[in-house]
């Protein structure tokens, strides 16, 4: 059901469980990349600094509203949040500790472009507190990274990684893109060990999907870029497989590969279904009451979402049965698993038949192949 009305957040309405997880958005991007779909804009610089200043009210709006904490993981995405002036970042931890209790051991990530990291920043948000980096390579194929239309370079990746190393991070995440265009399978083993080289505790390796909307999708309809096969893009997914168990990766995730004990705390307060709040335009929330959950998103572009009064754009309730079938997906993206709720009885029988989940005492787990396709178990259970 999409609510309306004038305060779609309506925590006063659910007696939500209390937030452990912090999500912020930094919309902010020196230039739009080929394959983003995501809710990120070149060209606003200028609306950095009210754009901060709107995050500070909304943090302290919502203090008011909902209870919190204390935070188990703050995370700062986008959009390019080491576009901001470092200083910025620091701010807004500071004002975030004001609010809110911060565990003393919390994980705090800022997603970083190889392209507008430098010593000083890194410095900088060491200093303020931030003690994971997740870095968006994507690649060290020049070919590759012109396809994707990414204006960085693997020279700038290993310099970020290095100058990150210097600075004191312990806890490296780098993003890569397999299944580009025209990206070999040679191109894409040397991608994988360019970025082994660099020793990161964590990556993320995802498989190119072209969205409607984007410049990828743009040059595949008009038929000037080659779509990739299914065969060809389930090559490299085996190649990544074996390559990062090789160099003794664990997957955890559909997507996600860490040494033990790097596993992203944040990213699994989604997957775990854990209640989330997400400040900054276009970001959801997620809150719990009971069997229930409801979920609310603010404005999506920038300008509307510094003038907004509420943040808010909208919102939805989630009943018993779909709360619990998003569990379930969420929950199947990660070797953890769940304990299955009720009312899935013959979903989960399909699925374990098919090979996709096994039982373990009273959990269900995914299998390889059901982290393979997922979005199998997710058709079937949602
Ligand atoms: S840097 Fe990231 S968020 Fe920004 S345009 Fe590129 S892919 Fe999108």
């Amino acid at each position: 059901m999409t609510l309306s009305g004038p305060d779609p957040a309506a925590g006063d309405v659910l007696n939500n469980e209390r937030f452990h997880h912090l999500y912020v958005h930094l919309p902010f991007c020196r230039h739009k990349c080929g394959y983003c779909d995501f809710n990120a804009y070149a060209g606003l610089d200028g609306l950095m600094q009210p754009y901060v200043e709107a995050l500070e009210r909304e943090l302290g709006c919502a203090a008011e509203r909902h209870s919190f904490g204390p935070l188990a993981t703050v995370y700062f995405g986008g959009g390019t949040p080491s576009l901001l002036p470092a200083a910025a970042i620091g701010g807004l931890l500071d004002r975030i500790r004001s609010l809110f209790e911060v565990e003393a051991g919390a994980e705090i990530t800022l997603e970083a472009n190889p392209a507008s990291t430098d010593p000083a920043k890194l410095e900088t948000w060491r200093q303020a507190g931030v003690n994971r980096l997740s870095i968006g390579v994507q690649g060290f194929d020049p070919r590759a990274l012109a396809v994707l239309e990414r204006r960085t370079d693997g020279a700038q990746a290993r310099r970020a990684v290095g100058q990150a190393r210097e600075a004191g991070f312990t806890n490296l995440s780098l993003d890569l893109i397999y299944a580009v265009p025209f990206q070999t399978l040679a191109a894409w083993e040397h991608t994988l060990s360019q970025a082994l080289e660099l020793n990161p505790e964590h990556l993320s390796c995802y498989c190119l999907t072209i969205e409607p909307g984007t410049l990828l999708h743009r040059r595949l309809t008009r038929g000037q870029l080659p779509p990739v096969d299914v065969d060809v893009a389930w090559q490299f997914l085996e190649r990544c497989r074996s390559v990062l168990i090789g160099a003794g990766y664990r997957r955890y995730e559909v997507s996600s590969w860490s040494r033990p004990g790097f596993e992203s705390r944040h990213n699994r307060s989604y997957w775990q279904c854990r209640p989330v709040y997400g400040a900054g335009c276009g970001a959801h929330s997620y809150a719990r009451s009971g069997e229930s959950a409801r979920r609310w998103w603010n404005w999506s572009r920038p300008q509307e979402y510094i003038s907004s009064t509420s943040f808010v754009e909208d919102g939805e309730d989630l009943d018993p049965r779909k709360a619990r079938a998003e569990q379930i997906m969420l929950g199947l993206r990660t070797v953890d698993g769940l304990e299955p709720p009720h009312g899935f009885e013959t979903e989960l029988a399909d699925l374990e038949e098919a090979g996709l989940i096994a039982r373990l005492a009273n959990r269900v787990h995914p299998t390889e192949r059901g982290l393979d396709l997922h979005n199998q178990i997710a058709l079937a259970v949602l």
